[in-house]
């Protein structure tokens, strides 16, 4: 229970923490979940049967004004039944392993205050690249044309390309549209593409 206050502070429900480290550069938190039953993803079977540990680590929203970087001992189940050897459920870590869901949106609500993306990257200590890989991992689900659509493009400073595209909606458009904003042009293309009705 030494590190009860932490896990209060950084907020991540039923971790258990080891470790805290302050470098000079980030800290670190070493954490594990509970051993908990979980249902085999192959045949429906409950087990708590471990199998084994692997050690990530993920980026999460910054601390003390340092990046912050959650060292999570993984845990893989074995299904006593079938076998399958499967890794626990966390609701922290999005489908891109190496952030933190919350850190994802921290940075998705940052690009939506129409902040560059640069200064974005800097903010988070993360790469322009990353920024913009992050994309890949939203899901998207404008289904209709707005009334009005404007395109525009500007010099960007991505390995995406010297120019990119920024689609955005007038009074007129619904708000779904505003998760376009800054796309990827390969994802913006797919997201219009997969629209109803366009010519
Ligand atoms: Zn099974």
């Amino acid at each position: 229970m030494q590190f009860q206050s932490i896990r209060n502070f950084i907020n991540l429900k039923d971790v258990i923490i080891s470790n805290v480290e302050h470098f000079d550069s980030h800290s670190e938190i070493s954490l594990s979940m509970p051993v908990r039953p979980h249902k085999c993803p192959a045949c429906g079977t409950l087990t708590k049967s471990i199998h084994d540990y692997r050690t990530q680590k993920i980026k999460d929203i910054p601390w003390l004004n340092k990046p912050l970087y959650l060292i999570y001992r993984k845990r893989r189940y074995n299904c006593r039944k079938c076998n399958k050897k499967f890794y626990e459920q966390v609701d922290f870590i999005g489908k891109y392993q190496r952030m933190t869901k919350r850190l994802i949106m921290a940075v998705v609500d940052r690009l939506r205050s129409n902040s560059s993306m640069c200064s974005v990257a800097d903010d988070f200590s993360l790469s322009p690249c990353t920024i913009t890989r992050i994309f890949d991992y939203l899901s998207y689900s404008l289904k209709e044309l707005p009334t009005v659509l404007s395109i525009d493009e500007f010099k960007g400073t991505t390995d995406k390309g010297k120019y990119h595209c920024i689609l955005a909606g007038t009074h007129l458009v619904p708000k779904s549209l505003d998760s376009l904003k800054g796309l990827p042009q390969d994802i913006w293309l797919a997201s219009l593409k997969s629209l109803n009705n366009l010519e």
